[in-house]
């Protein structure tokens, strides 16, 4: 039998005024989500999308987890077009979100925007989600190597998100599990400053998944902070 060892944790770093990430853990549920637009209302965004995909974890795991994720994301996008209508201040909002579903043996992942999905595996560390930003597209057209997207001023530069003027594309997976896996969910404040060779490096040395959050925490203030830090660690046992 196998079940999810998990912690989570926020912080707001060292240069914003606010903290506009969400985040949820839960036995079942895991995601991240980072507000989009510095006076957007970024942080209603991204705790709007949080709280409506957390009803995920109150219903039993059905036969179709990653169906019940896609459904819960068109729900929390529904959500944010629903209060951008009623309140015209919050219509520039939006949000990434990166989420894990669990049933029991598999994970459903959707993913929109620029927070991240790793796994760490017998000792190798995969991304699992793929950054939908400007400069993600143009290292797969070959125009800009990944050094350059890394320090692009603009990379931070969405092509999708959760908003509220567009109907929500997430990419949808199921992945199959294995015991002795991690994965690690974060907000683009820790991949900013903390290569995915430290990522790697604190995910392997690191067993306790509460003590590993911190240290990534720490690890991306140490580098400067210049974002939100949000990470969530979770253990198949
Ligand atoms: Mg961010």
């Amino acid at each position: 039998m196998l079940a999810l060892r998990y912690a989570s944790g926020s912080d707001i770093g060292r240069r914003r005024a606010e903290n506009q990430d969400s985040v949820y853990a839960s036995g079942r549920l895991l995601a991240v989500a980072d507000g989009v637009g510095g006076n957007g209302h970024g942080d209603v965004a991204s705790a709007t999308v949080i709280n409506t995909i957390s009803a995920l974890d109150q219903s039993g795991p059905g036969p179709d987890p990653l169906g019940a994720l896609a459904a819960a994301v068109d729900d929390a996008s529904r959500r944010l077009k629903e209060m951008a209508a009623a309140d015209p201040t919050l219509q520039r909002m939006g949000t990434t979100l990166t989420a894990l579903l669990w049933d029991g043996s598999r994970l459903a992942l959707a993913h929109i925007g620029d927070s991240r999905g790793y796994m760490l595996r017998d000792g190798m560390l995969y991304q699992i989600t793929r950054d939908h930003t400007l400069v993600q597209t143009m290292v797969d057209d070959g125009r800009m190597t990944p050094e350059q997207a890394a320090t692009h001023p603009r990379r931070s530069l969405l092509m999708r998100a959760l908003e509220t003027t567009s109907a929500a594309k997430p990419d949808l997976s199921v992945r199959d599990v294995l015991r002795g896996d991690r994965y690690l969910l974060c907000s683009d404040g820790l991949t900013a400053v903390v290569s995915a060779e430290e990522i790697h490096d604190m995910l392997s040395t690191v067993p306790d998944p509460e003590t590993a959050v911190r240290r990534l925490i720490d690890l991306a203030n140490e580098g400067g902070g210049p974002d939100n830090i949000t990470c969530v660690v979770a253990d198949v046992i």
